[in-house]
C-alpha cells in the first residue's frame, strides 16, 4: 500500500505538555512516525511525498479566521516579546457558555483560547508546517485513491481528528481526516464514509459533518463519561438536519474486552455498509493498545491485522489517517498489521 509521508513532521516536536497539573514531556512525540515509517520500509511498503496542496480543501473544513489564526499564532507570540520564542503558548481562558466567541480579541492569549478546547495542544514555531504538510498527506492520498488506488496510508503527525472547524485540541491542529473526506467528495465521490477507531472520540471530525447526509461518521471509543474529550461523543449523537441519521458513536467503557470492541466494529461496519459510499476514510488512532500509556482498551498487535481484515471486507476505496497512539515504540508493527491484514484480506 502507498504510504504518503513528509519529514516535514519533525518540525512539531513541543518540549513538553501540561498533565495533571505537571509540565510533562510530550505523549504526541517525532518518534511516533519514525517507528511507523522504520516499520512500513522494514516492510517494503512504498513511501511518497505529498503532492497536493490542501489549502482549497481546507478552507472547505476549516474556518478562514481559525486558519489565518494557526498560520500566524507563532510569530504572533514571539511578536509580544523576543523571549517567547523559548517558551511554549498555552491557553488559559475560553469563552465557555454566556461568554461571546464571534468577536475575535486583539489579545493573543484569548485568541488562543478563542481557538483551543483545551490546553493539550503544545503550540512550537514548526507546528502550522507539519500540520499543513499532513494535511497535504490527506489531500494527496484522496487524489491518489480518485486515481485509482484501492488504498493509501497517510503517515502523518500531528494528529487530527479533535480538531474542530475553528480550534485545535487533543494534540491536533487540522483535522487531516475531514480533509480526506472533503477531498473525495469535491473530486467526485458522493457519499464517504469516516470511521474513526481512536481511543478517543473523534469530535472535531463529528462536528464537522454533524448536519451532512453526504459523509457519515462512526465512531467506537471510550465512554466520553470517564475518557477523554468529554463533552462529545455520547450514543444520543445522531446528526442534525440534513445529517440526521448520520452519526453512529459507539461509546464502549473504558476496559472493556477485546471481544466487545470487535463486536462494536461489526455494528460500525453494519451501518458503514448500508451508507453505499464511494470511498472510505479511517482515523487510524491506535491508542486502543493494551500497552498505551493514555488509554484503557486491551487490542494486541494481532488484533489489529484483524482490524485491517475486517475494514477491508467493506471493499471500499480507503484512506488510512494516522491519529492516536502513545506507546510509539509498537506503534510501527501496530500501524502496519493493520495496513497488511487489509491488503491479505
Ligand atoms: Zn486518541
Amino acid at each position: 500500500m502507498i504510504t504518503v509521508f513528509s519529514a516535514r513532521h519533525h518540525a512539531h516536536a513541543p518540549a513538553f505538555e501540561i498533565f495533571r497539573g505537571d509540565r510533562v514531556p510530550c505523549f504526541e512525540t517525532p518518534a511516533r512516525a519514525d517507528f511507523v515509517q522504520a516499520r512500513l520500509q522494514e516492510r517494503g511498503h512504498a513511501l511518497c511525498e505529498p503532492h497536493v496542496d490542501s489549502a482549497p480543501v481546507l478552507a472547505q473544513v476549516h474556518t478562514a479566521r481559525y486558519l489565518a489564526f494557526l498560520a500566524h499564532a507563532w510569530d504572533d507570540w514571539v511578536a509580544i516579546d523576543p523571549a517567547n520564542a523559548a517558551l511554549q503558548p498555552f491557553p488559559s481562558v475560553w469563552p465557555v457558555r454566556t461568554l461571546r466567541s464571534d468577536r475575535e480579541p486583539a489579545n493573543f492569549t484569548a485568541r488562543l483560547g478563542l481557538y483551543s478546547m483545551d490546553n493539550g495542544s503544545a503550540l512550537v514555531a514548526g507546528t502550522w508546517a507539519a500540520a499543513k504538510a499532513g494535511a497535504d498527506a490527506a489531500a494527496s492520498a484522496a487524489a491518489l485513491l480518485r486515481a485509482g488506488e484501492r488504498a493509501v496510508f497517510c503517515c502523518t503527525r500531528p494528529p487530527g481528528h479533535h480538531a474542530g472547524a475553528d480550534f485545535m485540541g487533543g494534540y491536533c491542529f487540522l483535522n487531516n481526516a475531514a480533509v480526506a473526506a472533503q477531498a473525495l467528495r469535491s473530486a467526485g465521490a458522493a457519499r464517504v464514509a469516516v470511521l474513526d477507531v481512536d481511543y478517543h472520540h473523534g469530535n472535531g471530525t463529528q462536528s464537522i459533518f454533524y448536519d451532512r447526509a453526504d459523509v457519515l461518521f462512526v465512531s467506537l471509543h471510550g465512554d466520553p463519561r470517564t475518557e477523554y474529550p468529554f463533552y462529545l461523543g455520547y450514543a444520543d449523537e445522531v446528526g442534525a438536519g440534513q445529517g440526521q441519521g448520520f452519526n453512529l458513536n459507539l461509546p464502549l467503557p473504558a476496559g472493556c474486552t477485546v471481544a466487545d470492541w470487535f463486536e462494536a466494529l461489526e455494528r460500525a461496519c453494519a451501518r458503514m455498509a448500508r451508507h453505499d459510499a464511494d470511498a472510505m476514510v479511517v482515523s487510524l488512532g491506535l491508542d486502543t493498545f493494551a500497552l498505551d500509556p493514555i488509554s484503557k482498551f486491551a487490542l494486541r498487535a494481532d488484533d489489529f491485522s484483524r482490524l485491517g481484515q475486517r475494514l477491508a471486507q467493506l471493499g471500499l476505496p480507503t484512506v488510512f489517517v494516522l491519529e492516536g497512539g502513545y506507546a510509539a515504540a509498537e506503534l510501527g508493527v501496530n500501524a502496519v498489521n493493520v495496513i497488511e491484514g487489509f491488503e491479505r484480506a
